[in-house]
C-alpha cells in the first residue's frame, strides 16, 4: 500500500477547492479503495466528500433531483422512484449486495471503473490504465467485454446497472467545475467511447464534482430492467436491457431503450427507439429492432454468445412490456 494524503471536505466550496488542486474524490469508497489496494490507481491526495449536503432526493422541474451522495439503497427504496421510475429501483437492486448498496453513492456509481480483468490486474498491460501499453483483452478472456462501441485499443464494458436505467430515462447531471460554476449535461452525452484514448472515459474536466442527477418528469407506459448474469445475484451484467414502452390503440406510441454489459458506455441507440414508435408489436418487428441494434457488432471469440443473448433478452423484454394487461 502506498501512502496518500486524506482529508474530509466540510462543504462544497472546500471540496471544489481540493478537486481544483488535484485531489481525487472519495465517496462510498467501494470502488476506489479496491482499485487503490490493487495499485490500479494511485492517487496522492483524497478528498472525502461524505459530509457534503448532497444526500437529498426531492421533486424538481416536474421530475426528481438526486444528490450525488444519495446511497444506492436509499434511492432504490424511495417512494417516488418505486412509483414513477421503477426501472431505476430494479436496476439498483440488481447490482452488488445490500451492504455495498448502503455505502455506494449515486455519483460514485456513475464513475465506477470497468471490471475488465486486464484493467483490474496492475501486472497486465492495459491502454486504459497505462496509455499505449496495449490491450490483452483483444484475443484474450472476453466474457464481460464489449460487442459494440469498442476499438483496437479497448473493449472494456461499463459496469453500472444504475447508469443504464438513467440513460434510458434520459437523466441529466449537474456538475460543479473547479471555478465553482455549475453546468448541466445529459447522461447520454457524458460517457466517451474509447477510440484511441480509452483512459478518458467521460467528458468531465479535471476538478469537476458531480452534485446531482436530475430525472425528467415521469413518462407514460410500462418500464422494466432485465439483467442477465452468471449468478442470480452479486454479479455484473453480461447483457442488460432497460426499457419503457407506451402503447396506444394496439400500437407503440413511445419507446426508450438502453443496454448494459455490451459496450464501453451505457448503450443508447436512437434508431432503435425510432423503429419501434408507431408500429404494432410483433415478433418480426422485434427481430428488425435487434438487427438494427446489432448492426456493427464486433464480438470476440469469448463473447460471441452475447449476440444471440442480447437478441433474446431484447425480445423477452419487449414481449413483457407489450403484453396486454388484463383489466
Ligand atoms: C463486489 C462488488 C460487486 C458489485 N456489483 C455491482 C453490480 O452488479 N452492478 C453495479 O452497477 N455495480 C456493482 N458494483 C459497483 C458499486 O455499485 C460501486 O462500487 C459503487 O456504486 C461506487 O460508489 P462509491 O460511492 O463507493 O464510489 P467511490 O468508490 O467512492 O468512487 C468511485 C469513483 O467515482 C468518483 N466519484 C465519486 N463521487 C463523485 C462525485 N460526486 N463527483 C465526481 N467524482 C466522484 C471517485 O473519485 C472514484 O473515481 C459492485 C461493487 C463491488 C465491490
Amino acid at each position: 500500500m502506498r501512502s496518500f494524503h486524506y482529508e474530509r471536505a466540510a462543504d462544497t466550496p472546500d471540496a471544489v477547492a481540493a478537486c481544483a488542486a488535484g485531489a481525487t474524490i472519495i465517496a462510498g469508497g467501494t470502488n476506489l479503495l479496491d482499485l487503490m489496494k490493487r495499485e490500479v490507481v494511485q492517487p496522492e491526495r483524497l478528498i472525502d466528500i461524505t459530509r457534503l449536503d448532497l444526500r437529498t432526493i426531492e421533486s424538481a422541474e416536474g421530475g426528481l433531483s438526486i444528490g450525488a451522495l444519495v446511497s444506492n439503497s436509499d434511492l432504490a427504496a424511495h417512494r417516488d422512484v418505486r412509483r414513477d421510475w421503477p426501472v431505476l429501483a430494479q436496476a439498483l437492486l440488481s447490482g452488488a449486495s445490500g451492504q455495498l448498496r448502503n455505502k455506494a453513492t449515486t455519483g460514485g456509481n456513475l464513475l465506477q471503473r470497468t471490471r475488465c480483468y486486464y484493467f483490474q490486474d496492475s501486472a497486465m498491460p492495459c491502454n486504459k490504465r497505462e496509455p499505449g501499453s496495449g490491450c490483452h483483452a483483444l484475443g484474450g478472456a472476453t466474457r464481460l467485454h464489449a460487442i459494440l462501441g469498442g476499438s483496437d485499443a479497448c473493449i472494456a464494458t461499463h459496469p453500472s446497472d444504475m447508469a443504464v436505467a438513467m440513460t434510458m430515462l434520459d437523466a441529466s447531471l449537474d456538475i460543479i467545475g473547479k471555478d465553482g460554476a455549475s453546468r448541466r449535461l445529459r447522461l447520454r452525452d457524458f460517457y466517451r467511447l474509447p477510440g484511441d484514448t480509452p483512459h478518458i472515459e467521460t467528458v468531465l474536466q479535471p476538478g469537476d464534482l458531480i452534485a446531482k442527477v436530475v430525472l425528467p418528469p415521469p413518462a407514460g407506459g410500462r418500464q422494466t430492467y432485465r439483467k442477465v448474469r452468471d449468478r442470480a445475484s452479486y454479479a455484473f451484467a453480461l447483457v442488460s436491457v432497460a426499457a419503457r414502452i407506451e402503447l396506444a390503440e394496439g400500437r407503440i406510441a413511445d419507446a426508450s431503450l438502453a443496454f448494459g454489459g455490451i459496450a464501453p458506455r451505457p448503450w443508447h441507440d436512437p434508431a432503435v427507439d425510432r423503429l419501434l414508435v408507431g408500429e404494432v408489436p410483433s415478433a418480426a418487428l422485434f427481430a428488425r429492432v435487434a438487427d438494427v441494434l446489432l448492426d456493427g457488432a464486433a464480438p470476440q471469440e469469448g463473447n460471441a454468445f452475447k449476440v444471440p443473448l442480447l437478441r433474446r433478452t431484447l425480445t423477452a423484454t419487449l414481449n413483457e412490456l407489450c403484453r396486454e394487461i388484463p383489466q
